[in-house]
């Protein structure tokens, strides 16, 4: 059943010790100051250079600790952030990906080295989140074989299984009032400017009542496969997210 009123997650993307230090401080009072249960997801090794926007943090570790004994849940956002290679994959809002395309082993490979980073710093990821969204059904079943079952991803609007994994859908990159659904706000921690964290912190005042958390998900939400209607939903949502995306991009290309 899609829940009515809506329900919304709140989910920050990027997150490592070079993680842009005011803006991401700025975010953490928000979560701070609304109680909100957020999914933290962290780069476990980052080694991508568009992602160092601050000198390391040494605090930043214990900082994450903190958050999640303080309620947030931890997902592995893929191992290194590295999207050097292109491929087809199953969201289709990006090209460039860490996993898509790759071998069994190999992925397995990096979801393990990414799970354990995270365990070693004292985290237990609950969840998974692709770089860049890209990722395929051999991912899907690494990330199972390496025991995680929940991923944070998909266009539908209730949470639902697809290989072998439930799929936690992510739709949104700002707050958006809905009527019904789960609705995940993903918010990049690094690019967060003044006026999307205003409309952030403005939409908290009006509906933090109704941001539930992963916990909350996993008992509340019994899902299954989607059924004709809502399988439709989400093509017709990734077909409008492609192509606003698409001329998006022609835009930028005509400006330059
Ligand atoms: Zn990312």
């Amino acid at each position: 059943m899609i829940p009515r009123p809506a329900q919304y997650l709140l989910r920050f993307d990027d997150l490592c010790p070079t993680v842009e230090q005011h803006r991401w401080q700025g975010l953490r009072d928000l979560v701070l100051e609304f109680g909100i249960r957020p999914i933290l997801a962290v780069i476990p090794d980052n080694q991508d250079p568009a992602m160092e926007c601050s000198p390391a943090d040494p605090g930043f570790w214990a900082q994450m600790r903190e958050m999640e004994a303080a309620g947030a849940t931890i997902a592995a956002h893929g191992f290194q952030h590295l999207c050097e290679k292109h491929s087809k994959n199953l969201i289709g809002l990006h090209q460039k990906t860490e996993f898509a395309g790759l071998g069994l082993e190999v992925q397995r490979q990096r979801v393990q080295a990414g799970l354990r980073t995270l365990r070693e710093h004292g985290l237990n990821p609950r969840l998974w989140v692709a770089p860049r969204h890209t990722f395929d059904m051999t991912t899907l079943r690494a990330i199972r074989q390496e025991g995680i079952d929940y991923i944070s991803d998909g266009l539908a609007r209730i949470p639902f299984t697809r290989g072998g994994v439930t799929w936690i859908p992510q739709q949104l990159w700002s707050p958006v009032e809905k009527s019904k659904g789960l609705w995940t706000i993903c918010v990049h921690s690094n690019s967060t400017m003044k006026p999307q964290f205003l409309k952030l912190q403005s939409f908290l005042r009006k509906c933090a009542e109704q941001f539930t958390s992963f916990d909350r998900v996993v008992a509340e939400f019994n899902p299954g496969e989607l059924g004709f209607t809502e399988r439709m939903y989400e093509r017709y949502a990734t077909w409008r997210l492609q192509l606003h995306r698409k001329r998006t991009r022609h835009r930028r290309k005509r400006k330059t």
